[in-house]
């Protein structure tokens, strides 16, 4: 389920977290990329670098003139980590550069630009790159590492902190957990003097930066808790030789029940790099995630849809897509769940798998009926309903003139499925 993970630069699970939210379910958490986290960060006091902003050729070659520094970090914005180890499809190596020229600032740029980056995070095909950060940079003496996630074992947050920055914090958490420290904060409390500075002084800040760090701590985590995050991590927290405790690079993910009162945030989301089938189904509240096969799914649950996939794995199809229409789904969604499925060329069987508990098999069967009057559906279909109102909606089926093949059970609907195959 990689692509639903897409961005995530923290496995929780090495950690021994379970979060309440880290993507691996139902929720599909907004994301926003490095230069959005840190406006965002700024407005609370966290300290970050100055930066501008090009998505072309004209904005990077005016860069230099227009904000002058004695040298700059060239970064590829992409919600995905390990950026500065990543090469892009074009040959270029290396998703962050450093640079004192600033005549180079322009061609990093556009080597980054309009290619894709392929980190230890993207996919195998790599992200398409379509806007870089030119920050100015800075001198780093230490790279640490900080986080805060919601997390569902403590029933809060939890801060999970290392001096070993800059590094794969997952790497650290398996050779040198020690080396980790998680603290959880009392969302009643909050982060204390006394818990900031243990952390900072854990990170390895020693005098004048002890009290700067756990300040950083307070603000970092006051932004977590304003704007309805799931998790923060700042990779690296870097110490600079003039003493200064900048955040490097910061990833912000956001609660998406959240997004009523966070309006502002979640409408910068960045779709750019996102398929349009998953962006289109979002807007329908359907949890959809592109794959790579043929046989096109409609699942209610996202357990449901990952046996499903994995049964039809089994019988030796492909999932052209994991789709999980939720508990709440109305007649429309499922609709529109057969109109993004059946626009995907690759589609060559439609399964619909559903589980009726919450869901009402007839709105399905409703759906499904005239989801197919409205689109000359082309390739075949086989329906598999159980639970709620099932014999209404098998009824509603049977009465339609639309060409379905009944499956008893699972076992049955995906072998009927992947016999189906053109
Ligand atoms: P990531 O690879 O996607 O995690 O991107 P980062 O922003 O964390 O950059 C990767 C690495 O580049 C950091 O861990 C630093 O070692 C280095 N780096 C990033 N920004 C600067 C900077 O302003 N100055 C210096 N000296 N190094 C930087
Ligand atoms: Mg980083």
């Amino acid at each position: 389920m990689s692509a639903i993970c897409k961005g995530a630069r923290l496995t929780p699970r090495l950690l021994k977290l379970t979060p309440a939210a880290n993507g691996a379910g139902q929720t599909r958490n907004l994301n926003l990329l490095e230069y959005q986290s840190k406006g965002l960060l700024q407005d609370y006091g966290v300290t970050v670098q100055k930066f501008r902003m090009a998505t072309n050729q004209e904005e990077a070659a005016s860069i230099p003139g227009e904000f002058p520094c004695a040298e700059y970090v060239i970064k590829a914005q992409v919600l995905a980590g390990g950026r500065g180890k990543g090469h892009f499809d074009n040959g270029f190596k290396g998703g962050v550069h450093l640079t004192k020229d600033p005549s180079k600032v322009p061609g990093l740029c556009t080597s980054m630009i309009g290619h894709r980056l392929i980190t230890k995070q993207t996919p195998p095909a790599g992200i398409p790159v379509s806007k870089v950060m030119v920050a100015e940079a800075i001198d780093i003496t230490r790279e640490t590492y900080f986080c805060i996630l919601l997390d569902r074992e403590y029933n809060g947050p939890v801060i999970v902190a290392s001096p070993d920055g800059g590094v794969d914090i997952e790497e650290v958490a398996e050779k040198t957990p020690e080396r980790i420290m998680k603290i959880p904060v009392d969302i009643k409390i909050g982060v204390t003097d006394e818990m900031a500075t243990q952390v900072a002084e854990f990170l390895g800040f020693k005098g004048e930066l002890v009290p700067q760090c756990a300040q950083q701590i307070k603000n970092l985590y006051k932004v977590f808790l304003d704007v309805d995050c799931v998790q923060l991590e700042i990779n690296p927290l870097a110490e600079t030789p003039q003493g200064m405790v900048y955040t490097a690079d910061a990833k912000l993910g956001f609660d998406d029940n959240a997004s009523f009162r966070q309006r502002s945030i979640f409408d910068m989301e960045d779709t750019t790099e996102s398929e349009p089938r998953e962006v289109e189904a979002a807007k329908h509240n359907l949890n959809y995630v592109q794959m790579d096969g043929n046989i096109g799914c409609l699942v209610n649950g996202a357990g449901l849809a990952m046996a499903t996939m994995d049964i039809i794995k089994l019988y030796g199809g492909e999932p052209a897509n994991f789709l999980d229409v939720g508990g709440n789904v109305q007649e429309e969604q499922v609709k529109e769940a057969f109109r993004i499925i059946t626009e995907d060329d690759k589609v060559k069987a439609i399964l619909v798998n559903v589980f009726g508990g919450i869901v009402n098999c007839a709105t399905i069967a409703n759906g499904i009926v005239n989801a197919c009057k409205s689109i000359d559906l082309k390739v075949p279909l086989v329906v598999r309903l159980e639970g709620t109102n099932v014999d209404a909606a098998k009824k509603i089926l049977a009465e339609s003139d639309v060409k379905i093949a009944s499956a008893s059970d699972l076992d049955d609907a995906a072998r009927k499925a992947v016999g189906m195959l053109a």
